[in-house]
Parts: structure tokens; C-alpha cells; sequence
């Protein structure tokens, strides 16, 4: 019988400790303010943008959002974000990404201060994940699944660790925080001949493919953990993840759901550093 790793539990049991810190800092005259900046009116970055701001409101934190129409110029975004750095009572900002084709996104991403960048994209961001000192905030969703192990206890020093996805958003970020931790990770991508041939093997797999029904019941054994990052839907609408859950959960000892996984913990991160901004911790 698998454990389901849910996601909802998680985040339920870090809302007090984020209600706490919202408090003491208004105590002190700090009102903690997340922004978010969307162009257009992409479904998974309403849906997400709504999941934040609900979040933020259980949490105590203000929220304050800034949309620009389909069809904004680069410039005006750069606008948008330099008026979100010089705000004063802005701690954080999650910008939606991607952008259009036509848009520098290293140039986008460099706009943004570090220390408002919650959400983890900036280069110093990720320069402090991968040497690890004190710079900037890791990325949200890598977060995300540390917390969720640290939630059930689940050990990772030493184990053989398979991610199958390597962006900058997710692949990348939680090998490092893998690594960090001291365990064997090995990246998959899409010219890897073989996932297979590193499912078999390892004792946690985090699928971050954007791929549904990836991972099949024939990739898997007894014993592993399963952290399921992708975000897809089925044929009649409904969201799915890149585990084929039906089949593999019954296989595996634990495996996050879709949805109720990593997504609803996600938030929950950005929250915590929001917070960490609002009281000048760096936290990666
Ligand atoms: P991406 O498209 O930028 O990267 C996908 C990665 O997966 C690439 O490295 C690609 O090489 C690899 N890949 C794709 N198909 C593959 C295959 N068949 N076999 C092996 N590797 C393959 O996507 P992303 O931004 O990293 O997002 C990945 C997924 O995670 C998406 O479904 C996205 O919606 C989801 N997501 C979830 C959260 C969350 O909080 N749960 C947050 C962000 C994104």
C-alpha cells in the first residue's frame, strides 16, 4: 500500500508558522507584499496567479497584482518590473514566464532585483543555489519538493535520485538542492535513450518532464518515492501530472498526487520567502 504524499497536509501544516511571521512583522509596521507580473491571460498563469494570491491571504501577506495586456512591448514589461524594484513596499515579485518568443528573457530575468526575486530566476538567484552561499531565493517548485520530503521524513543522504527534466524552472534547480543535500542525482532530458534504464534504478524519481503518462508501471519498482512535478491534462480536461498514477501508484511505497502535490505546496514556498524578503533573509 503506497503512501499518497499530499501536498494539501503540507501546506495546511506550514500555514501557522507563516501566519506568525506575517503578524510579528506587521507588529512592526511591515505590511509583507508579494506582486505578480502577468502578460496576457495564459490559463495555468491565471490559475497559478489566483492559488498565489489565495495563499497569500490565509498567510497574511498583501498581494498586489500587475497585468499587462496581450500584446505589451518588451519596454513595458521592463517598466513594470523596474516600478516593482523601486517600491518600497513590494518585498517580492513572481513574474509569468515564458514570455513571447520575440522577448529577451535573460534580459527580462536580469531586471528584477535579487533580493524582491521570491520566485528564483535571477542569475544571482541561481548562482546561490549551485555554490551554494546566501544569495537570492531557490526556485519555488524545487523548494517544494524538499519540503514535501522533509514533510513525510523521507531520507535522502546517499540515495540514488533520477530527475527527468532539466530546465532552469525545475530540473536543474532541484538537482541541486539534491546534491546539496548529498545524495547521487543523475538528469534526464529529452535525448536521454533511456529513462527507463534510470527509473529502474533509483529510490526517488521526480518527474518534470510537462509529459503525461511518462512514467508507466514498467519503469518503476517496490520501495521507491515518486515526486510528480508535471502539470498536464487529459484527454477530457482534467489535470494529470507525467505519472501514469493509475498503474505506478500501486507499484511504488509513496508518490505525490496531481493535483494536491507539489503544486499546492508550491505557494506555500513562495510565501515563506516573501516573508524571508520582508525580514531581509536570503534564503537559498
Ligand atoms: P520545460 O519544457 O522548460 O522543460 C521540460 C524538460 O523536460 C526539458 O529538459 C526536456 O528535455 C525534458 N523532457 C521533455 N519531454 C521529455 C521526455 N519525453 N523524456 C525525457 N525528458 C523530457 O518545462 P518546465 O518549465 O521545466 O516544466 C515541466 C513541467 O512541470 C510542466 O508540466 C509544468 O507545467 C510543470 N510545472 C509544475 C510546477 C508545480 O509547482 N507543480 C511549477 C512549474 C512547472
Amino acid at each position: 500500500m503506497h503512501t499518497l504524499l499530499s501536498g494539501k497536509d503540507v501546506a495546511t501544516d506550514l500555514l501557522p508558522s507563516l501566519q506568525a511571521r506575517a503578524l510579528a512583522l506587521k507588529e512592526k509596521g511591515i505590511t509583507p507584499t508579494l506582486a505578480t507580473i502577468r502578460l496576457g491571460s495564459r490559463i495555468s498563469d491565471v490559475r497559478y496567479e489566483k492559488s498565489a494570491q489565495k495563499r497569500c491571504e490565509k498567510a497574511g501577506i498583501a498581494f498586489q497584482p500587475f497585468v499587462l495586456p496581450e500584446g505589451s512591448s518588451q519596454n513595458e514589461l521592463l517598466q513594470t518590473i523596474r516600478k516593482v524594484n523601486q517600491d518600497l513596499s513590494i518585498h517580492g515579485c513572481l513574474i509569468f514566464r515564458p514570455f513571447p518568443p520575440d522577448f529577451d528573457d535573460a534580459l527580462i530575468r536580469a531586471a528584477l532585483s535579487p533580493e524582491k526575486d521570491v520566485d528564483g530566476i535571477t542569475d544571482v538567484s541561481l548562482a546561490g543555489l549551485f555554490t551554494g552561499t546566501k544569495t537570492g531565493y531557490a526556485p519555488c517548485t524545487a523548494a517544494a519538493c524538499m519540503a514535501i520530503l522533509d514533510h513525510y521524513r523521507i531520507p535522502v543522504q546517499g540515495k540514488d535520485v533520477v530527475i527527468i527534466g532539466a530546465s532552469l524552472v525545475i530540473g536543474r534547480p532541484v538537482a541541486m538542492e539534491f546534491l546539496k543535500r548529498e545524495a547521487t542525482v543523475s538528469i534526464c532530458h529529452i535525448r536521454t535513450r533511456s529513462v527507463k534504464a534510470y527509473t529502474e534504478k533509483a529510490d526517488i524519481i521526480v518527474a518534470a518532464a510537462g509529459c503525461r503518462n511518462l512514467i508507466t508501471a514498467d519503469m518503476v519498482k517496490p520501495g521507491q518515492v515518486i515526486l510528480d512535478v508535471g502539470i498536464n491534462t487529459t484527454p477530457d480536461g482534467d489535470l494529470c501530472g507525467d505519472v501514469d498514477f493509475t498503474n505506478v501508484a500501486p507499484i511504488v511505497d509513496a508518490i505525490t498526487p496531481v493535483p494536491g502535490g507539489i503544486g499546492s505546496v508550491t505557494t506555500t514556498i513562495l510565501a515563506q520567502h516573501v516573508l524571508d524578503a520582508a525580514e531581509g533573509i536570503p534564503t537559498v
